[in-house]
């Protein structure tokens, strides 16, 4: 759909953040779709009052600027996604790119340096290779941590691991159920060495209940609040944000897309609220 922008887009010059969409999912293991999620979320974005009082109407000025080509590998994607986010991150722009599959973090996190990545997801992503490639969606959080550090990465909502995956700090699920979202992202923001921190959403990290359009879905996950709670808590310290593996093929109701047009305003009301 040419011409669509995320709701509420104004000019680049007047912009404290830029969103970039990513249509890529040519690594997806299981069922691929996520390349249609980009507009999905536009489109339900749309859905929406401008402000988000619970965060004080503050300033949302953000610019969208489009998606990214069509590419095969995603070495290549990634290379555009670069080209179309350095300039604004170099001029202080708060970064937002939605996916596209969970591969598509690695820029921005690449770009802004000096930041700690918190995940929420069901997966560790922290192979070092999968499917002949090492930026697969399953190695995000290990090319992630070779870039700042495997004391400045942190899962949050894992319950599904591999036997090949590498050593990522995570809290489970099910000890989120057990002791509260709170405690866990306490936990994780003590972890990480780095005062700023970049949130990478798998969508898949939340419970198929709320999110069942997504490629791999996962039983037993978080609610959309504990992700709030999680950007919540973020807070001032929160330096970029993506939401990845929505899959509208699978989202049928368009709730999937709509969670994720929503958690993208969230990040940017944190912005807004940090700038004001
Ligand atoms: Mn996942
Ligand atoms: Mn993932």
């Amino acid at each position: 759909m040419p011409g669509l922008e995320f709701a509420g887009s104004v000019a680049y010059e007047e912009c404290d953040a830029v969103i970039a969409g990513v249509p890529f999912d040519g690594t997806s293991s299981f069922r691929p779709g996520s390349r249609e999620a980009p507009n999905a979320v536009r489109r339900y974005s749309y859905n929406f009052e401008p402000n988000l009082f619970e965060h004080g109407n503050v300033p949302m000025r953000f610019s969208d600027l489009g998606n990214t080509d069509d590419f095969l590998r995603p070495e290549d994607v990634m290379d555009d996604l670069r080209f179309m986010i350095r300039d604004p991150v170099r001029e202080g722009r708060f970064p937002i790119t939605i996916g596209g599959e969970h591969s598509v973090t690695l820029p921005a996190v690449e770009l802004l340096k000096d930041v700690a990545v918190i995940s929420v997801d069901a997966h560790l992503d922290s192979r070092d290779e999968f499917m002949g490639t090492r930026y697969s969606h399953a190695c995000i959080m290990r090319r992630c941590s070779d870039v700042v550090g495997p004391d400045n990465v942190f899962v949050l909502g894992v319950r599904s691991v591999s036997d090949e995956e590498g050593d990522i700090p995570y809290i489970s699920s099910y000890e989120i159920m057990e002791k509260g979202i709170g405690r866990a992202i306490d936990t994780a923001l003590d972890s990480v060495r780095r005062e700023r921190v970049y949130v990478t959403l798998d969508i898949d990290g939340i419970d198929p209940a709320y999110a069942p359009g997504t490629g791999t879905p996962e039983p037993f996950g978080l609610t959309p609040m504990d992700v709030k709670a999680v950007l919540n808590a973020v807070g001032p310290r929160l330096a970029g944000f993506d939401v990845t593996e929505i899959c509208p093929p699978y989202d049928p109701s368009g709730t999937t897309s709509a969670l994720g047009a929503r958690f993208v305003k969230e990040a940017l009301a944190i912005n807004g609220r940090n700038l004001s």
